[in-house]
């Protein structure tokens, strides 16, 4: 690996001092090199980002360094385009984030698991949000018969059983991309029905009122997020999956 300490051709330091009042150098350097590694690029745009907040901010990574303490826990889907923070505004220290493919919330899953119990009962959030997109590929994956082999297979089940409890609605939906796309809102409907189900989450709307739990949905095609559910904290749930001795 080289030296990413800015290892500049000529021509690179040349266009460099070319750019004079650029304001940030780094991202000069980035301009410069055409020929740098994909990952390369990251590693400076690290740099020009860190460099940036300083400026704007010099308190900013050791207030953030000191203390996390998010409203919002999100469990959104790994698709590339759907960021938590960039799509919401959002900075550094204002959402806890879990990603898996199709935003799933499945009780067996101990990663998510892990995430629900250090956000809710540690960092007490007051809010969960499960956001889907549309057009998710996990989602589009899930309403065909093909075998993507295990463990992808075992993933897509979650969904496919979201499709059998909701399957005279989808049917009923002729063009495929808005039934996929109905399909998208149940399962993020399905994912906060997960969430109020689990007995850490009503255990927590008992002892604080807190958090409430929201499903939204974000359109690739125009960035906007759609709210298409609400379970405020204490909200009734199916009986069978509310305890009694929490
Ligand atoms: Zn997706």
């Amino acid at each position: 690996m080289g030296n990413l300490n800015f290892e500049m051709t000529n021509i690179e330091t040349d266009k460099l001092a070319e750019s004079g009042n650029d304001v940030n150098p780094i991202k000069t350097i980035i301009k410069a090199s055409p020929y740098m590694q994909s990952y390369e690029r990251l590693l400076l745009e690290n740099k020009a980002w860190a460099a940036e907040k300083v400026a704007d901010d010099p308190d900013f990574f050791n207030r953030l360094a000191n203390l996390q303490r998010p409203d919002f826990l999100w469990i959104g889907c790994s698709d590339s385009r759907v960021p938590a923070n960039e799509i919401t505004g959002t900075q550094p220290g204002e959402i806890f984030v879990h990603r898996n493919v199709a935003n799933l919330v499945v009780n067996t899953d101990v990663n998510l698991l892990s995430v629900v119990d250090y956000a809710v009962n540690h960092l007490n959030v007051k809010h969960i949000i499960v956001c889907g997109h549309y057009g998710c590929g996990g989602v589009q994956a899930a309403m065909t018969k093909r075998d993507y082999k295990p463990v992808l297979n075992m993933w897509l089940r979650n969904i496919k059983d979201v499709i059998r409890l909701h399957e005279d609605e989808l049917n009923a939906i002729e063009n495929m991309e808005q039934r996929v796309d109905r399909l998208v809102e149940l399962n993020v409907i399905e994912q906060v029905k997960n969430l109020a189900r689990k007995s850490s989450i009503q255990r927590a709307w008992r002892a604080s009122g807190y958090p409430h739990l929201h499903g939204w949905v974000y359109g690739l095609k125009d960035g906007l997020i759609n709210t298409v559910f609400e379970m405020p904290a204490g909200s009734p749930v199916d009986p069978i999956y509310e305890l009694d001795d929490l």
